[in-house]
């Protein structure tokens, strides 16, 4: 059985929960997988897509969620990791009695789990969603942060920290660019504001457009990209773009960009360290979005936020000295730190709750 399956992957994840969403009235079917609390109630998107198949779903969801906690532990956020995936087609299968049963979904879990948006579910979801429970996490309209732009600046950092390495600038840097949404158009702007000269792909042309006008950029055909002799490749569209077919094509000597899940296998990493690309991973360099959750939360002021988001450059300073020193892939090095850091959070709490347990005999 495909379900079966996929709760093997949830044990083999480690995550502390999933739950199977069936609502019978709406059609609601999905899956809310919590994969850690150690360091504080877990937090993460929910997704709408047409998935082929239930089992792809929550394998999704398992995956996500677990980038989630390695994320939030990474810099440092009193919160673990989760995602929720519903299945269905955004445009034609999103009804309200849908959303509502969602939410109530949500709700049920008692502020264990916090979500907002992901691809397929809007703000204007999260309006109806409101009514129905208060635990999600969305900066409003009307707040002064914008996450896509904090994602951004943390990518701007990394380029700034790997340009250092090399033993260069970002004026005169040229990068080789994927993808100009709500990331990739931020970043493209901070490095032209800094010298740098840019190569830009996507899909939307209007897009790609838009940059050769507004920024100078030299534009190429999506799938060239790979291809651009540039000094670093910067990828802010989807996952899985770090693979054997591409890695051969690549004429660059760093990668850090904005997108989520870069190597499309573990063993990718190993194969950009073994040829001497330096690769910033993913979930380090892109945290900046999920650092808007302090403001949020009322955790940091607007100033404290940008300056967390900031110290990514030297976090992954760090992790490539590691690396070079211990002759280790940087993304072995980013995942053994948050491991480290996840079992003294456990054994801490473990601790405390038997200290608890003794003291109410
Ligand atoms: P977006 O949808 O606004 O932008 C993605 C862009 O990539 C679009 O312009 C799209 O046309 C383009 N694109 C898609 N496929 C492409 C291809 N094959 N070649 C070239 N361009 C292509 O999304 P976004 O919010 O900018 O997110 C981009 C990436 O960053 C995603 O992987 C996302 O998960 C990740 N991310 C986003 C945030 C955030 O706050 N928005 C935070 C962290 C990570």
């Amino acid at each position: 059985m495909g379900e079966l399956k996929a709760l093997e992957l949830a044990a083999q994840l480690g995550h502390e929960e999933v739950v199977l969403l069936q609502d019978r009235d709406s059609g609601l079917r999905g899956a809310i997988a919590i994969h850690d609390s150690t360091f504080g109630p877990s937090v993460g998107g929910t997704r709408m897509r047409p998935y082929a198949s239930y089992e792809d779903a929550v394998v999704d969801a398992l995956r996500l969620a677990r980038a989630m906690t390695y994320k939030a532990t990474m810099v440092e956020m009193p919160y673990g990791g989760a995602k929720a995936v519903i299945m269905g087609d955004p445009n034609r299968d999103k009804t309200r009695p849908l959303l509502v049963a969602y939410a109530r979904a949500v709700d049920r879990l008692g502020g264990r789990f916090f979500t907002g948006c992901d691809m397929g579910i809007e703000p204007r979801d999260l309006k109806v969603m409101q009514r129905h429970t208060k635990h999600l996490s969305h900066t409003g309209e009307d707040s002064p942060l914008d996450t896509s732009y904090l994602a951004a600046l943390g990518v701007f950092e990394g380029i700034a920290a790997a340009t250092a390495i090399l033993g260069r600038t970002l004026a005169g840097l040229h990068v080789a660019l994927q993808g100009l949404g709500a990331v990739g158009f931020h970043v493209a702007k901070l490095l032209v504001e800094h010298g740098a000269r840019l190569t830009v792909a996507d899909i939307d042309p209007a897009r790609a457009e838009r940059a050769a006008r507004t920024l100078e950029a030299k534009v190429v055909e999506p799938d060239s990209i790979y291809e651009v002799e540039a000094d670093l490749f910067s990828p802010n569209a989807m996952g899985g773009i770090l693979n054997d077919d591409t890695i051969a094509r690549l004429k660059v000597q760093a990668i850090a960009g904005g997108a989520n899940e870069q190597l499309l296998e573990p063993r990718h990493g190993e194969v950009l360290n073994s040829i001497g690309i330096l690769w910033a991973p993913d979930y380090v360099v892109n945290a900046g979005g999920l650092l808007s959750l302090l403001y949020e939360t009322k955790q940091a002021d607007e100033e404290g936020v940008v300056e967390r988001v900031r110290m990514i450059g030297p976090r992954l300073a760090d992790i490539w000295q590691r690396s070079s020193e211990e002759e280790q892939p940087p993304g072995v090095i980013a995942d053994r730190i948050v491991e480290e850091r996840l079992a003294l959070g456990r054994r801490a709490k473990s601790e405390s709750v038997r200290r608890t347990k003794y003291e109410d005999q």
